[in-house]
């Protein structure tokens, strides 16, 4: 729901911490390609999204994206796809170098966004100023300017969605279950992100317990919680969470290996 929650006034949703200030769950990754084996990673930057919710255009100019390679989709809640038209000046951009840009969704999920975003999708689609995107569905893997993601199936109350592994890091949001054939694709991971709603148990979502029990297991060498409800304060429940663990926030920053 993001938070400060609408309607609430909690000690959560009135914090000053900016850390207690959460828009909608999104990654970004950027890296850049290295210049014909120079080793140094200093030619052409790419980028990725995992999922574009409703607050997708604030964090696209809070990180100065200006062109994007591909986006990925979780699942078609609407906290995970309402930002899918903000895609549309950013995806003229990479029309005019000669392509729409990528979407890699479930059948599902693709099934969802056509009949949502049916002005965009749409065979019989006329709206002149449409997002320049273009689905794909996605299958046990895709492949983005040379970068593998993985899917990752998990739960999500009575669903299955998709979660993404690239390189040493994985992406699980919206997790009430990890079927047992999903901790295999999960060794060895440098950083695990995964959603931890509130400690009050959820249809649809994991408890802070459940995604401490989960994260322990999966054994990545630093977890970070993320979709976190106004139940949980940042500095509170960091204080209370297993050192490796901590709550992720807006505009955190990692170094990964791709
Ligand atoms: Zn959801
Ligand atoms: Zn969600």
């Amino acid at each position: 729901m993001g938070v400060p929650t609408l309607g609430c006034d909690c000690v959560v949703c009135t914090s000053t911490d900016p850390h207690d200030r959460r828009l909608r769950p999104s990654v970004l990754l950027r890296w850049r390609e290295p210049k014909n084996g120079s080793g140094q990673a200093d030619g052409r930057e790419h980028t990725v999204v995992i999922d574009t919710g409703p607050d997708f255009r604030e964090q696209a100019l809070r990180n100065h994206l200006t062109r994007l390679d591909a986006v990925f989709y979780t699942h078609a809640h609407a906290d995970h796809i309402l930002g899918l038209d903000d895609l549309r000046p950013i995806s003229f951009t990479v029309f005019r170098e000669g392509r729409p840009i990528p979407l890699y969704a479930t059948p599902e999920t693709i099934a969802v966004l056509e009949r949502i975003f049916d002005y965009t999708f749409s065979p019989q689609a006329t709206y002149p100023n449409r997002a320049r995107v273009q689905l794909h569905p996605l299958g046990d893997s895709a492949e983005a300017c040379g970068v593998k993601f993985l899917r990752v199936p998990v739960i999500h109350g009575e669903m299955e969605i998709s979660g993404f592994r690239f390189g040493r890091v994985a992406y699980l949001t919206d997790v009430s279950g990890i079927p047992e054939s999903s901790f295999a694709l999960l060794k060895g991971l440098d950083h695990l992100i995964i959603s931890a709603l509130r400690h009050k148990p959820h249809p649809t979502h994991a408890t802070v317990e459940q995604a401490v029990s989960w994260a322990q297991r999966i054994g990545a060498r630093q977890t970070w919680f993320t979709h976190i409800a106004h139940d949980l304060g940042h500095e509170q429940t960091n204080r209370t969470l297993p050192k490796n663990i901590r709550l992720a926030y807006d505009g955190l920053d990692l170094a990964v290996t791709l």
